[in-house]
């Protein structure tokens, strides 16, 4: 298999230099840039599975990088940000970070990260559901939505894959209730509106697009 390459863009050498070798160890081929612009450059030159990069940086911050390069490329970005940047995590996750970390980080959380977002759920297997550009892979438990991981928590997975499954029919609430949530489970149907609502916020809102329906008075359809 081939090895993931990473590109990881921190101005801290120290930083830089403790991510390139636990990256390296975990067999990734990292690359290092320590100046905004120059990532910017290398990243719209190459193809990385993957992007690192902190918010505070030399010529361009991290969230300006991130603004151009998701001009043209949906490559996944986990951003850094420092303790006190909240701001920062917010923007970064609205113009198009897959995800983010505030320092200082557990490597092994970084790592867990690193593996969602370069899962490639396209060539894993072949039993990925499709409906338009949004692909759900059952095996693996990824969705993408054009190649970009969508982060889903388990509920909502479970919630979009059993749409997905029953493509073109109309699920009730309560069918949804005892399927995703098991018959045993407490509580009202409100919670399926609830989490049909997370997923519209990370999969229609995000890409413009009308997936999930709404069929008054009977339920939920995937078409
Ligand atoms: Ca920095």
């Amino acid at each position: 298999m081939d090895r993931k390459s990473i590109l990881i863009v921190e101005d801290e050498a120290q930083i830089s230099r403790f991510l390139q070798l636990e990256l390296e160890h975990e067999n990734y081929a990292c690359t290092i840039c320590g100046d905004g612009r120059e990532a910017l450059n290398i990243a719209l030159a190459a193809d990385f599975d993957l992007i690192i990069l902190d918010v505070m940086l030399p010529s361009l911050n991290g969230i300006e990088v991130l603004r151009r390069l998701r001009m043209s490329k949906q490559t996944p970005v986990i951003i850094l940000t420092a303790r006190d940047q909240v701001v920062d995590k917010v923007t970064g996750l609205d113009i198009g970070a897959n995800d983010y970390m505030t320092k200082p980080f557990a490597i092994e959380e970084l790592l867990a990260r690193i593996r969602l977002h370069t899962k490639n759920a396209v060539a894993s297997s072949t039993n990925n559901m499709i409906c338009g550009d949004l692909s759900v892979n059952p095996d693996a438990r990824v969705a993408t939505y054009a190649g970009a991981p969508i982060d889903l928590t388990k509920k909502e997975f479970d919630l979009l894959l059993y749409l997905m499954q029953h493509r073109n029919v109309v699920i009730s609430r309560e069918t949804l209730l005892d399927e995703v949530w098991g018959f045993d489970f407490y509580g009202s149907t409100n919670v399926v509106d609830v989490y049909i609502r997370y997923l519209r916020a990370k999969i229609d809102n995000t890409y413009k697009v009308n997936i999930i329906e709404t069929v008054r008075g009977a339920g939920y359809v995937i078409r």
